[in-house]
């Protein structure tokens, strides 16, 4: 292997494996071990693409716990790191791994490749010059003032929402942000049904209340003009 990074953050398919990139491919044949956020998830992937790398689990439940470890094996072992889709730490696990590699000296690579954010905010045709990633809402607990600071927000907001809080997060952006924003979801990236509807935030809360709601989602808003 001619490249020098001992951890390797490698994007992997949201929903076409086209997606994956040769280098993705070579990076995860040579690592020693794959730790993988749902090990039966990426055994597909790996088995697709005949690599037979050993993986490990590595998780949100793990990833405190792991982290330790995980450093110490790094300054023998190369390691790749892939989430269930698109780039790992990306709402998903890895911030923590690659923070404590660097504090150790332990060199990190993230190759570019798959992620949600970026095909939704293109598909958007907002703009795209400069926008802000909020990954998902909080739940419950600082939803309110989240919303109230992305009412002041002038850049583009990229958000990721699943399908059921969908009609809800619409109705809270459009209340919070303006009936009139101009914004759009897109649904099921690169998959079969892909489908990117555009309207203000008022008419995509309608259309999506008159209907079953599936898949994976990307809201993007336009910015306070
Ligand atoms: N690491 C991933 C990335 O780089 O995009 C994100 C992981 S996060 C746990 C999963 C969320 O990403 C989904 O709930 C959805 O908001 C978004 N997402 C992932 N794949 C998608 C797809 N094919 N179409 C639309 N949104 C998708």
């Amino acid at each position: 292997m001619q490249e020098t990074a001992a951890l390797f953050l490698v994007p992997t398919p949201i929903g076409n494996l086209e997606d994956i990139t040769l280098r993705a491919l070579r990076i995860l044949k040579e690592v020693d071990v794959i730790l993988a956020e749902d090990t039966r998830t990426s055994g597909k992937l790996l088995k697709h693409f005949d690599i037979s790398t050993p993986m490990q689990s590595y998780h949100a439940f793990n990833e405190h716990r792991a982290v330790e470890g995980l450093v110490q094996r790094l300054a023998s072992e190369r390691m790749a790191l892939v989430s269930d889709a698109g780039t790992p730490a990306i709402s998903d696990p890895g911030f923590l791994l690659v923070r404590e590699c660097l504090a150790q000296g332990i060199a990190v690579e993230c190759l570019p490749g798959p992620t949600a954010l970026i095909p939704a905010l293109v598909n958007s045709g907002l703009p795209a010059d400069r926008f802000i990633f909020e990954g998902f809402l909080p739940h419950k607990k600082g939803r309110q003032t989240r919303l109230k600071q992305l009412a002041k927000e002038s850049r583009t907001i990229v958000l990721y929402e699943s399908p059921h809080r969908l009609v809800k997060a619409l109705g809270q952006l459009a209340e919070h942000l303006g009936e009139d924003r101009q914004a759009s979801v897109s649904r099921e990236l690169t998959k079969l049904h892909e489908e990117t509807q555009r309207d203000t935030l008022r008419e995509l809360a309608n259309y999506y209340a008159n209907s079953t709601v599936k898949g994976e989602i990307v809201i993007v808003v336009e910015g306070k003009p």
